[in-house]
């Protein structure tokens, strides 16, 4: 890329996406009330709305959705539209460190969670599978391990051996269109009657209320779905929510290289898949950008664009032109779980999804609903338990 950062920072989904719809939501420049006040308005606090709304069907319920940007404008709808079972750590990592019981139950839960998103918004997501391909012998061992806990338990799995290289398939896997189906599932919110208000960033969450920049939402209970920046809005998170930056490139449509599912390699790293255009995507390198990349900054850094741009160009030979090239913010958590809970009282946060939020953060965002109507959380109750 000759050392230069492109300025405009726009995920190829801009282009993939359907339309948002005119002007998209107001600004809040006034008091609302509200049963619940959702912070986010992303995959997670999307997912959140919905079952809301769902659970409003039995009685009438008002649902006031705040974004600082516009609907998908954080890492939801500028990521790399892999929908992948299980928690960041690979499966057989997980059932090491979470506990079996709890493990399993997780990965059910995402597998489950894979065909809920696909019923949702059929049109976003590609039925492909995924792969994941060993970068050194050493990974090769750790696929077959990463294999082999997958099949003792029953769920879907298979080696791989092909031009991509070798490794494993998990077949219920898919990709999808992040942004689409955000834009989706926020038309459908509106359409339902929750009031959805963008450019409104939250400054403060008070007792019964949330205060933005120019408005205040007076509410019973607030559920926080923000996964980068988490712990800007709630600071109590911040020992256990930090911020990192996760970076992509894509290409013009180009045939030099055909990639009919979506590839995580070196470790979960590196990442890419292509699109029906034939645009390729690729992300990763962040452990290129070394300590720099611990950050809230969602500029696009020349050393991790360098050394995306010399893979695609070396190591996959694709001379395509680059055409987008963008960051955005992410919460890893300590432990590798998420974060979900009631933070203060009234007051429910999820997020730290440890840069895999798509499956996990959907999951979060339904059971951070429930929570928040003083609900039980299968999902919470899983995050809450100790190792057996
Ligand atoms: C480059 C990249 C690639 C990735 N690839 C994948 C992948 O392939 N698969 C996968 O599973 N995960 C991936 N992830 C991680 C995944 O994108 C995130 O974990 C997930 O999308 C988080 O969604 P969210 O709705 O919880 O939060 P976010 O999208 O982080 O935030 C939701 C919204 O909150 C808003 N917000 C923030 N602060 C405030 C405030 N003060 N007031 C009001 N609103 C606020 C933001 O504007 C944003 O729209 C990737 C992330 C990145 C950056």
């Amino acid at each position: 890329m000759a050392n230069r950062v492109v300025a405009d920072n726009v995920p190829v989904w801009e282009a993939e996406a359907v339309p948002s719809g005119g002007a998209g939501y107001p600004r809040l420049t006034t008091t609302v009330d509200a049963d619940v006040c959702v912070i986010g308005l992303g995959g997670s606090g999307l997912s959140c709305i919905a079952e809301l709304m769902r659970a409003g069907s039995r009685e009438s319920r008002h649902i006031v959705g705040l974004d600082a940007g516009k609907v998908g404008s954080g890492a939801a709808g500028r990521n790399g539209g892999l929908l992948l079972a299980g928690t960041a750590a690979f499966y057989h990592d997980a059932v090491r460190l979470f506990g079996h019981a709890r493990a399993r139950r997780l990965y059910e839960l995402t597998i489950e969670q894979i065909a809920a998103i696909a019923r949702e918004t059929p049109d976003a997501v590609r039925r492909t599978g995924s792969l994941r391909i060993a970068s050194s012998d050493e990974e090769q061992v750790d696929c077959l391990a990463h294999l082999h806990a997958l099949r003792a338990d029953g769920f879907p799995g298979e080696p791989y051996a092909g031009p991509e290289g070798t490794g494993l398939l998990v077949p219920t896997d898919c990709a999808f269109d992040p942004l689409g189906r955000l834009r989706m599932l926020a038309c459908r919110a509106a359409d339902r009657g929750a009031q959805l208000f963008e450019r409104s960033p939250v400054t403060d969450i008070g007792a019964g209320e949330v205060v933005t920049g120019a408005g205040r939402v007076r509410c019973e209970r607030v559920v926080v779905a923000v996964d980068g920046r988490l712990s800007r809005i709630l600071p109590e998170l911040r020992p256990r929510a930090r911020d990192a930056r996760l970076q992509m490139l894509a290409t013009a449509p180009t045939t030099e290289i055909s990639v009919s599912r979506p590839v995580y390699a070196r470790w979960g790293y590196d990442y890419r898949q292509q699109l029906d255009s034939g645009s390729l995507m690729l992300g990763g390198f962040r452990d290129a950008g070394g300590e720099e990349e611990w950050t809230d900054d969602s500029t696009p850094s020349n050393v991790v664009q360098t050394r995306l741009e010399a893979f695609l160009r070396e190591g996959l030979g694709v001379r395509a032109p680059i055409t987008h090239r963008w960051a955005a913010t992410v919460s890893y958590s300590a432990t590798g779980l998420p974060v979900l809970e009631e933070v203060r009282p009234g007051v429910v946060a999820t997020g730290a999804y440890s840069g895999t939020g798509n499956v996990v953060g959907a999951l979060c965002g339904r059971a951070a609903a429930r929570l928040a109507l003083g609900e039980r959380a299968e999902m919470a109750d899983l995050l809450a338990v100790t190792a057996d």
